[in-house]
């Protein structure tokens, strides 16, 4: 029987690039063929894990489209969502839609299947005319959890900010169970923080309701009520597929993952060897944020003072001085660009996880079955952190309750020494209540690897998206939600 063909449309940003590729990965590991869009730039840093799946036998190809720069007012490069200036974000944004015409000619010429189903980030609203135009169905495709896209969606649709003229002031989430508070600059909906961004936030939050189903980088035991919540929500079906990372099996992959690493995988593995089981602090803010001077002192010093051995990827030249006092005794090993972060997870040596608590990190961590110590910056990284403290009690919060950016407009929010070393202490030592912490880290750990396995729900929902998705003359609606309707019109 002929294989399904999933186009993947990431959005061209590390965050939702790498779990893209992971989960085409997987698809590909139970027989479907995957084709994965991305700008020039963006496809070198996961050629090398695409190019090895490929080597293994994988039936996974990348498919490049440059931007056009010229025609877009873009300057040259400019290819990849963390090195677009903010003033071009809205012209990146236009130019990135543009693709839509050459993904599709190429698609249909390429002489590979025909496409057989649309995976697009939520960004991308332009996916859905892409879908309509191959004739096949859209999902949208979320690395983030249940728990924060129900919250999000509830506020909204319950209008829970109307009437609240203090945009920190914290509002109750309807509609739950659990009693979660947020406030209007913590959790704004996507992109409606951006003045002038109005247009695209409805765009996208059209195409979300317009799509065909949802797949999720999350864990289904991890948040049964969650994801039940959203899919019931928006009335369609829900597609839990994570942990994606637990694709990568290997040392060599695992270090790849993403990019280019700045340290190699030998040289890191020998450091983290040289230490104590669950002794080691990973911190790291992922791959937009960048703590500035001010902040990073605070941190290192923070660091030091727990007294606990770290790794932290760092970005400031001046940190060399903190990294010539920690390096040679063994106590910090400064990473100065991309880290292997799920290399450094995963092995036995890692502590606790000090993170800006972007979905993939908190979920890495989770998988790892370590306590994170939570600081979010923006976006959806508040109601990660809430996920992590509150509602899976294996986050330390380090009480940063407003965003760094909003509107805009930077705040200056510096968490002190003593705030950083003490959430360290709490999460890596932290008596009962720390004991307590691991323990349910742990048990998500065993969750996440039973969900991969074979007989798992993530593992069982790879396979249901493959054989769902097969050619054959089925409708849109048939293949998502598994009810019939009239055929979609044959494509002239
Ligand atoms: N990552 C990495 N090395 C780095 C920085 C990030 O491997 O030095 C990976 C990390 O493992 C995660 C992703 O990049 O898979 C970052 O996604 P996340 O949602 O945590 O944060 P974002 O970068 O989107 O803010």
């Amino acid at each position: 029987m002929a294989a399904a063909h999933f186009v993947f449309v990431p959005l061209m940003a590390q965050g939702h690039l790498i779990p893209a590729v992971d989960t085409a990965l997987l698809l590909a590991t139970h027989g479907a063929f995957c084709t994965v869009v991305a700008t020039p730039a963006t496809a070198a840093r996961v050629r090398p894990t695409v190019d090895s799946a490929r080597r293994s036998g994988l039936p996974v190809r990348l498919a490049e489209f440059p931007l056009d720069h010229a025609g877009a007012g873009l300057p040259e490069g400019v290819d990849n969502m963390d090195n677009v200036p903010s003033e071009f974000m809205a012209r990146y944004f236009a130019a990135v839609a543009r693709l839509r015409e050459p993904v599709e000619r190429h698609l249909l010429r390429s002489g590979a299947p025909r496409p057989t189903c649309v995976v697009a980030d939520f960004c991308h609203p332009w996916a859905s005319e892409l879908a309509a135009g191959l004739a096949v169905p859209r999902l949208t495709f979320f690395s983030m959890c249940a728990f924060c896209l129900l919250c999000q969606h509830n506020v909204e649709r319950f209008g829970a900010y109307d009437g609240v003229a203090d945009d920190n002031a914290p509002v109750v989430v309807p509609g739950l169970a659990r009693r979660v508070e947020v406030s209007r600059a913590q959790a704004p909906g996507f992109f409606r923080d951006i003045p002038g961004w109005e247009k695209f936030a409805d765009d996208l939050e059209r195409a979300r309701a317009e799509s065909d189903g949802v797949v999720i980088n999350t864990i289904l035991e991890m948040e049964p009520e969650y994801v039940a919540g959203y899919a019931e929500a928006r009335g369609m079906k829900l597609w839990t597929v994570g942990p994606v990372a637990l694709y990568h099996r290997s040392t060599a992959t695992l270090a790849a993952r993403g990019n280019t690493a700045a340290i190699g995988a030998d040289e890191c593995l020998r450091w983290l060897d040289g230490k104590e089981p669950g002794s080691v602090v990973y911190v790291s803010f992922g791959s937009i944020v960048h703590p500035e001077e001010k902040q990073a002192v605070e941190l290192g010093l923070g660091l030091e003072a727990s007294g606990h051995p770290f790794i932290w990827v760092a970005a400031l030249a001046f940190l060399r001085e903190l990294e010539a006092r920690v390096a040679p005794a063994g106590r910090g090993l400064l990473i100065w660009g991309w880290a292997p972060q799920a290399l450094i997870l995963s092995h036995r040596a890692a502590g606790a996880f000090v993170t800006h608590c972007g979905w993939n990190s908190t979920l890495e961590a989770a998988t790892a079955g370590l306590p994170v110590v939570a600081w979010p910056h923006f976006t959806d990284q508040f109601l990660n952190a809430k996920m992590a403290v509150e509602v899976l009690g294996i986050g330390v919060g380090v009480g940063v309750e407003e965003p760094l950016v909003y509107q805009r407009v930077r705040k200056e929010i510096v968490v002190g020494r003593g705030t950083v070393e003490a959430a360290v202490r709490s999460a890596m030592d932290g008596g009962e209540e720390g004991e307590a912490r691991r323990r349910r880290a742990r048990a998500l750990a065993a969750k996440a690897r039973a969900a991969a396995r074979e007989g798992g729900s993530s593992h069982a929902n790879l396979l249901d998206l493959v054989e769902r998705f097969r050619p054959r003359h089925v409708a849109v609606s048939e293949a998502a939600n598994g009810t019939t309707a009239p055929p979609p019109p044959p494509r002239q």
